[in-house]
């Protein structure tokens, strides 16, 4: 912490989370703990009203995690895996019968039974050698104090109803609590406790939310009402900052504004480099709703729809007249311009709840994508008939996922024919000629990728996974976070192994993974010669600006150096000098988190 002993402005600095600054008011926020107390009871109704008591609280807290989770804004439904973990623990029997069953057994009140089951799961928690496992008992914390905070009557912390143009400060803020800020109103937040890659800062990052997280003190150093500056992409707080810190940070603001508007009014140009290789630029979308931001955001095609959170609403399985209808709109509003539906992803770490499927140990490595729906031909074939028939309506692209072997990809595509051979007997139209692909994220299809690409039109890397199966590194799994290193020069050498396979057999390569929207791996993937790359909708216009200052010839000069180095960090290193060089303002206007 740095203090002006003349002006008492302090300065804290945390992890920075989102490029942006606010200046505003601080709100303090108690999340301290409820105050629980012990009681007694006697007799035998007093104990059947407390477990009333409770199974109440517990269906209200479980109707709040729905109702935020059905109400998450777009950006963020991707991070609805969270509230679904928190609604599990609600059903977990560690959780919700023991509580129950120590009401009974120990005449005990809900709330000191619930703090004694608390208690016993973080016992199990703590002896589990696993950082994070263990760090998963935070998730029981929340879910806790949110049954308590409904037990003591106490709602006035909703976080929903701060109505304010403020800076929300709290030592710790469930990604729950996020989902729930009024971001028409909440202006910012800050937190002692949370990391980059915490839960919470990746909802603030997709709802675009000014935050620094992991400053520690914030809560014992800053008062209700004081003014803070938060500098979201350096990581600075300042309090009660003087005159000058004021001028000193609305002119950077205003420098940050001025230069991410001049990224987005360039942002309808094409990605074409400085010697004249064009590359095409499209975006990942999860739901229709994404398909106009896409576009203004200069997405010159869909190269992603991921057509899972259609499933995983809650509301059963969507019907095959839900999803042509979803389909087709897409395709109406891009057209001419490409869309890759891709086919259902359900399993890894998004489960339907009315998904046939048992619980499996390690679901990354099971009943994922395309296995699921080899297994359930039934589900498979709704989807596909209503993307055939979306295929009147534009230019829509199949793309299956997950593909591991040549097996498996001819299986899928003997279900299309079947499918098309279904709407031809039903005299439905549908486009014969539209273009199949697969995604590419599975190692082995990496190594066959030269048998796989005499049957499809098109491969997209999906390096998200890839990643995970290549280095053997869970993708949700904090623990092994650092391990996960798009730069690891075996993930570049499988990359480029899938693009030389693509161009040898006369089909368009293109990457869908988180790799295509960093700043720090577009000279590697145009070096490597990738066709497109499909990213974030907001990751669009600077990728394209970072294409038309780059040369195709020095791409591939940096590419053949980097594959001379034999380490991720050599890697990083090497294009972090590179990007420093050639955007020095990308840093300190932190777009280079990563
Ligand atoms: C990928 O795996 O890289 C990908 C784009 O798909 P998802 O993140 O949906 O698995
Ligand atoms: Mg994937």
């Amino acid at each position: 912490m740095r203090e002006d002993p003349v002006s008492g402005e302090r300065e804290l600095r945390g992890v920075a989370v989102y490029p942006d600054i606010v200046i505003g008011k601080a709100h303090l926020v108690d999340r301290s703990r409820v105050k629980i107390l012990y009681q007694c009871l006697v007799n035998g109704e007093q104990l059947k009203r407390e477990v009333e008591r409770f199974e109440e609280a517990v269906h209200a807290v479980e109707d709040q995690f729905v109702s935020l989770k059905n109400k998450m804004p777009d950006k963020v439904k991707d991070q609805a895996f969270i509230l679904d973990s928190h609604l599990l623990i609600l059903k977990d029997s560690m959780f919700y019968d023991s509580t129950i069953k120590k009401i009974l057994e120990e005449k005990i009140n809900a709330e000191w039974a619930l703090k004694k089951s608390l208690e016993e799961i973080r016992e199990v928690f703590e002896q589990i050698d696993d950082e994070y496992i263990s760090n998963r008992v935070r998730d029981v914390e929340n879910v806790t104090e949110r049954i308590l905070r409904f037990l003591s009557g106490d709602t006035s912390q909703s976080l929903g109803e701060i109505n304010q143009r403020v800076i929300i400060v709290a030592h710790d803020l469930s990604p729950a609590d996020t989902t729930e800020l009024n971001t028409a109103k909440v202006k910012g937040f800050i937190t002692d406790v949370g990391g980059r890659t915490s839960h919470t800062a990746i909802m603030a990052q997709a709802l675009e939310i000014p935050a620094v997280v992991g400053l520690e003190v914030a809560t014992a150093l800053v008062e209700d009402g004081d003014l803070l500056i938060v500098d979201g992409s350096a990581g600075v707080v300042v309090i009660n900052p003087d005159d000058s810190t004021i001028i000193h940070y609305q002119e950077k603001k205003l420098q940050l504004q001025e230069y991410k508007s001049s990224i987005a009014r360039m942002s309808h140009l094409p990605a074409e480099t400085t010697d004249g290789h064009r590359v095409d630029i499209t975006a990942n979308i999860e739901f229709l709703e994404e398909v106009a931001a896409a576009k203004d955001c200069g997405g010159e095609g869909i190269g992603l729809y991921r057509t899972e959170f259609l499933y995983l609403s809650g509301k059963g399985f969507p019907n095959e007249e839900d999803l042509f209808e979803d389909y087709r709109e897409v395709a109406e509003i891009m057209n001419p311009a490409p869309v890759s539906i891709r086919t259902l992803d359900l399993g890894g770490d998004k489960f339907a709840s009315k998904m046939p499927m048992s619980e499996e140990i390690n679901p990354a490595l099971g009943l994922r994508a395309i296995r699921f729906c080899l297994k359930e031909p039934a589900i498979f074939k709704t989807q596909l008939r209503a993307i055939l028939r979306a295929s009147l309506y534009g230019k829509i692209q199949l793309m299956f996922p997950m593909i591991s072997g040549l097996q498996e990809l001819l299986d899928a595509k003997e279900i299309l024919r079947q499918v098309k051979k279904d709407l031809d007997q039903d005299h439905i139209e549908y486009d014969s000629k539209m273009e199949v692909g697969i995604m590419v994220e599975i190692p082995s299809a990496v190594v066959i990728a030269e048998i796989l690409a005499r049957h499809v039109d098109f491969f997209s890397i999906g390096t998200n996974d890839l990643i995970q199966y290549a280095l053997a590194i869970d993708r949700v799994n904090e623990h092994v976070a650092y391990m996960y290193q798009p730069f690891h020069p075996a993930i570049l050498r499988m990359i480029q192994q899938v693009v030389r396979a693509a161009k040898n057999e006369g089909i368009k390569v293109s990457l869908c993974g988180e790799m295509a929207g960093d700043p720090l791996c577009v000279f590697i993937l145009l070096g490597i010669g990738l066709d497109g790359l499909s990213m974030n909708a907001r990751s669009i216009p600077l990728i394209k600006k970072i294409v038309r200052a780059t040369s195709m010839e020095q791409a591939k000069i940096d590419l053949e150096n980097i594959m001379k180095l034999n380490t991720a960090n050599e890697v990083r290193a090497y294009i972090l000098a590179l990007t420093r060089h050639m955007f020095p303002e990308l840093e300190e206007k932190g777009y280079l988190l990563n």
